[in-house]
């Protein structure tokens, strides 16, 4: 035989390598023609090794040995006419159980088979490993591992291709098993079909039993023109046994073949013929914690408690680097204090930059706490979990699955952003669906009124940290989900499409891409808190100061505070005068005096401040805001908050800074909104609520008008303040009524 030609042919899925197989065996001994009368190109070469002449045949690539289409009837036609001496099965290394499934075919066609395992480089770089000897084994043929693109391995290939071909190796079907009713019948059809010889020549009975199972179209007809009489009753033997299955399961035998095969493949290569950096194990441990974490009942209740805990965690773990915090910036403002002399730039960097971005930056250490939790959740894979269980409520509110990833983008468990949030409603191919998720995301609670929300809730309710932002963050996806519902419902009006996901596999997260996660995350908001921030605190504070009093008015203070000096004897207003950075053991009256003095600066100072173009702008809006519980203070936050929602923090910062001179027993921010007289729990709920679903920050309304147009993003800006202003004044009056 060593004189004649082995013919072989190359099968295999479209790009596994079959051309480039072909073409570094053959090199320039090729000629292409067409497949008679169809446009799919046949290749054929040649070449010898081992001085033995090879005739090589590139097949056009197919997933499976149906009839559907024509590249399948080609490669069918060609094994089964012109048989040759092997075939050479080219498997994509990196993308094997998909790629088996041809193979498993193969084998039922008991062709003479060899394994060219394919593109082991690229297998490699993705961390599969693939132990091809064990594959051999569980298989029944040769495996080569080989890379067509350098040639790594083809030698050895051709080499036990012709082996193969030589070898007097009787090549019957594989029989996979379809399980027992399928079995049955094909025992039954095969024992026919062995009978009367029947098609023999070119099929295998079991192959030929499987296609008429398969309801092969091709087959059936040459089944028809070879033997009209048992191709009839072979249909009504597959026909009672469809309506059976149909009956019993509502799936066609088709469907079992396949699931079988696939079956056949999973056992294969789970027996440890496949290691890979995410190895099958993991996948079946996942599906196990997916059974109780995604469970219809179970999987919510852990879904709150998880988030519960996020927050027990975030708090109680900050708690004390809050302090810490909060006592370094106090720390800073004394050195300012005592070392810049009275004037205008003390008072900027004092109650401009330091109680205002410093306000922002307390939160670091939370915000870093907070951060770390989440990407747990997200690097373990469970964030991808939240997705696919909130896509069953989603459903309800006329929202898509894939909305969910901007929710939880934009600050769906706290503190993310709407900017990306926004853009990620990108994926989302319906527009009615995308504009409602578009206008809903930032009600979310982002990073930047989570410090706000902290602050709050922290001075207010500090019994309770946790749980008020766990219920905060309930209340902004129920709201977010209601006003989807009515966006749906009013003007964007129409159907809802189907969702598909899949699930990553569970992962321990590691220590470094944790630490990464939170870091980057954390970096941004500080870079934030010096750039932006800074820019608006300082804005601001210009806004609180000028024009400042005038000059009237600073004479009536003078006057007041010269009468009250001229009350005291001459001793102690030296005394007074002397007071210097030290500390100084004062006379009971200079005290008293001194206290005295304050209070008419600390007026003096309010009475600045009201007069300012803020503390004008605030009491512009004091009339309708009080409804809501807002005094004009509050006011000048709030529209500072549209710029950026940190701003909130750092105005109120320079705000209540500015109404008191002392800032050493003036105690943190949220102390002083405690003390103040127009602030109270009922307040602070009107406020949260506000703060949480006003118009959205400046840069997201941009962003808005970018991805839709500016009629929406003012849409949500008007849409946004007009409902948070609502629910304010509901929570403020039904609050303040029952106390
Ligand atoms: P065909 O559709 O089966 O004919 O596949 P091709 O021969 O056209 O190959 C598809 C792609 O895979 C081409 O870009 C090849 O360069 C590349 N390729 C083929 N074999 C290998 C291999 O062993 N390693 C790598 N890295 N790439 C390969
Ligand atoms: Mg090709």
């Amino acid at each position: 035989m060593s004189n004649n030609s082995i013919t072989m042919a190359l099968a295999g899925n479209p790009n596994a390598g079959k051309t480039t197989l072909f073409n570094r065996l053959t090199g320039a001994r090729q000629h292409v023609g067409n497949y008679p009368g169809i446009t799919v190109a046949h290749k054929e070469g040649h070449f010898t090794q081992d001085d033995q002449k090879v005739t090589l045949t590139d097949l056009p690539g197919t997933y499976s040995l149906t009839a559907y289409s024509v590249e399948e009837i080609v490669t069918r036609d060609f094994l089964t006419t012109q048989k040759p001496d092997v075939v050479i099965n080219i498997v994509d290394a990196s993308n094997i159980e998909r790629n088996l499934y041809l193979t498993t075919q193969f084998l039922e066609m008991g062709v003479p088979l060899i394994i060219a395992l394919n593109m082991i480089d690229v297998a490699k770089d993705r961390g599969i490993e693939i132990q091809s000897q064990k594959l051999a084994e569980l298989l029944g043929v040769t495996v080569v591992p080989i890379v067509a693109r350098s040639g790594e391995g083809t030698e050895e290939l051709i080499r036990q291709a012709i082996n193969v071909a030589k070898s007097d190796k009787i090549w019957t079907s594989r029989d996979i098993s379809y399980g027992d009713d399928l079995d049955e019948v094909l025992m039954e059809i095969i024992t026919l079909i062995n009978e009367s010889s029947f098609l023999v020549n070119n099929y295998n009975p079991r192959f030929t039993g499987i296609k008429y199972l398969e309801h092969d179209d091709q087959m059936l007809t040459k089944g028809q023109e070879a033997d009209p009489l048992l191709a009839k009753k072979l249909e009504q033997t597959v026909g009672s046994i469809s309506d059976h299955l149909l009956k019993t399961m509502d799936v066609y035998p088709e469907a079992i073949i396949a699931d079988h095969r696939y079956g056949f493949i999973k056992s294969i290569v789970r027996q440890g013929v496949m290691t890979h950096a995410f190895d099958i194990d993991r996948l079946y441990t996942s599906d196990k914690i997916d059974k109780v974490l995604t469970n219809r009942l179970l999987g919510p209740l852990f879904m709150l408690a998880i988030l519960f805990g996020l927050y027990q965690f975030t708090f109680s773990w900050s708690e004390l680097p809050v302090t810490w915090m909060e006592g370094l910036f106090g720390w800073l403002g004394g050195i300012v204090e005592n070392t810049l002399p009275e004037g205008m730039l003390k008072s900027m960097i004092i109650s401009g930059v330091i109680d205002g971005v410093g306000g922002v930056l307390g939160f670091v250490p939370l915000i870093m706490f907070m951060f770390f939790g989440i990407a747990v959740l997200e690097d373990s894979g469970y964030l991808a979990r939240v997705a696919f269980m909130m896509d069953r409520v989603f459903r309800i509110f006329g929202l898509h699955g894939s909305s969910v990833m901007p929710f939880i983008v934009s600050g769906g468990i706290a503190g993310g952003c709407a900017v990306p949030g926004v853009m990620a409603t990108r994926t989302l191919r319906s527009p009615k669906e995308r504009m409602a998720t578009l206008l809903t995301v930032p009600f979310m609670n982002c990073g930047a009124k989570v410090p706000v929300l902290i602050l709050l809730i922290g001075a207010f309710f500090s019994d309770h940290k946790a749980m008020y932002m766990f219920l905060f963050t309930m209340l902004a996806w129920l709201v977010a989900l209601l006003a989807a519902k009515f966006l749906r419902m009013t003007v964007l009006k129409g159907e809802s499409t189907p969702f598909v996901m899949e699930l990553p596999p569970y992962r321990f997260p590691t220590l470094q891409g944790l630490l990464i996660h939170t870091w980057e995350r954390t970096w941004q908001y500080i870079k934030k808190a010096g750039t932006v921030i800074l820019a608006i605190s300082i804005l601001l504070w210009a806004l609180m100061t000028f024009p400042g009093l005038q000059e009237s008015d600073r004479l009536t203070f003078q006057t007041e505070r010269d009468k009250i000096t001229s009350t005291y004897p001459k001793t102690v207003q030296e005394e007074i005068q002397n007071i210097t950075a030290e500390i100084t053991l004062l006379s009971a009256d200079a005290a008293e005096l001194l206290e005295k003095l304050r209070k008419i600066d600390q007026n003096e100072s309010a009475a600045a401040l009201r007069n300012s173009v803020a503390g004008k702008i605030g009491r512009f809006f004091e009339p309708v805001s009080s409804y809501a519980g807002f005094d004009w203070k509050t006011n000048i936050a709030m529209l500072g908050g549209f710029a950026a929602k940190e701003v909130i923090i750092s105005t109120l910062g320079t705000v209540y800074s500015m109404g008191e001179i002392e800032s050493d027993d003036a105690g943190t921010l949220g102390q002083r909104l405690v003390k103040d007289p127009n602030w109270n729990s009922v307040v602070a709920i009107s406020a949260l609520i506000f703060i949480m679903f006003y118009a959205p920050c400046f840069v997201t309304v941009v962003c808005i008008a970018k991805e839709a147009s500016w009629k929406w993003a003012f849409f949500s800006m008007a849409f946004n303040t007009g409902f948070a202003f609502l629910a304010s004044v509901a929570v403020f009056q039904i609050g303040t009524f029952f106390g």
